[in-house]
């Protein structure tokens, strides 16, 4: 076991260099400086660990959490002939504390959630506007929303749904639909139809020098502000373009032709395929305000736009 910073061995004996910056350290911490500010500190008047590495804030931590830094064992009991120690027992447990607290004080770790709908393929029926994913606070359940009106963004805000409610109801009926006689060969038909659009987007894209290089052309000939207009069209529909044809090439390469189950493959499929996939056989989806009880069935307040 490695000898612990701030002691020459296990059983003891201070070293005097060592034991001088773990002291400045918890004398800032407590003095409400933060674990990142405290490592800087120490690192920048030259302490180091006994690896003779920086200090880290969870290192730091770590290291000045040990019981051995007042001189006592596991049980918080002093250990007989210890000798001079780091820390005093009374400083010792005051940091155990402010380490508590502010283990209290960190907001629960929120677990990563990839939203099915997002980005455009839902939207507020009461405003039109696209849904973003959400949570009410941070140990609610992920639910989509109408954003909150603001400057320049004249959505409602008054449409909610709970995530998995949307999101299990609208794959339900993509896979009924895809489950019909004659799916497979719709499905391979969109494909092919979103791939040309790719193609024709991509062309698109290609030629923005050569359009905006003729309307350079014109620039003599327009008056300032016509001249303003078209190149600012010019670079909107540059800007659509781009997104739209970065949109289709998410969609184009979904692996599920020729796929014979295919709720086996969507329970497998990682989120960005069957967002894929749904993106292919819907434009959108609309969600409806609630209203009328909670516990109405959730497909009742959608409205899918298929492809
Ligand atoms: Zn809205």
């Amino acid at each position: 076991m490695a000898r612990l910073t701030g002691y020459l061995s296990r059983h003891g004996g201070l070293h005097p260099q060592e034991a001088a910056g773990l002291r400045k350290a918890a004398s800032l911490l407590l003095d409400q400086h933060s674990r990142a500010e405290t490592s800087r500190v120490i690192n920048a008047q030259g302490y180091r660990t006994t690896h003779g590495n920086e200090w880290a804030p969870e290192v730091l931590v770590r290291v000045l959490g040990n019981p051995r830094m007042a001189g006592l064992d596991d049980d918080g009991e002093p250990i007989e002939g210890f000798g001079e120690t780091v820390l005093s027992p009374d400083e010792f447990r005051r940091l155990l504390v402010l380490f508590a607290e502010q283990v209290e004080q960190q907001p629960p770790a929120r677990e990563a959630f990839e939203y099915l709908l997002t980005e455009g393929l839902s939207e507020c029926d009461l405003c039109d506007w696209n849904m973003v994913g959400t949570r009410v606070s941070s140990g609610g359940a992920p639910a989509y929303r109408c954003p909150p009106p603001r400057a320049g963004q004249p959505s409602c805000g008054r449409v909610r749904i709970n995530a998995d409610r949307l999101e299990d109801s609208v794959a339900e009926e993509v896979l009924a639909e895809l489950l019909r006689p004659g799916a497979q060969e719709r499905l391979a038909r969109l494909l092919a139809d979103l791939r040309d659009e790719s193609v024709r987007l991509k062309a698109h894209v290609e030629g923005a020098e050569q359009r905006f290089a003729e309307l350079r052309e014109m620039r003599t000939v327009l008056v300032p502000s016509a001249y303003e207009a078209a190149e600012k069209a010019t670079r909107q529909d540059m800007r659509d373009a781009r997104n739209r044809l970065r949109y289709l090439e998410q969609l184009v390469d979904v692996p599920v032709e020729g796929v014979t189950d295919l709720v086996a493959w969507w329970n497998s499929a990682p989120r960005k395929w069957q967002r894929a996939l749904v993106g292919v056989v819907i434009v959108k989806v609309r969600v409806l305000a609630s209203g009328r009880g909670r516990h109405r069935d959730p497909s009742a307040r959608l409205r899918i736009e298929w492809r």
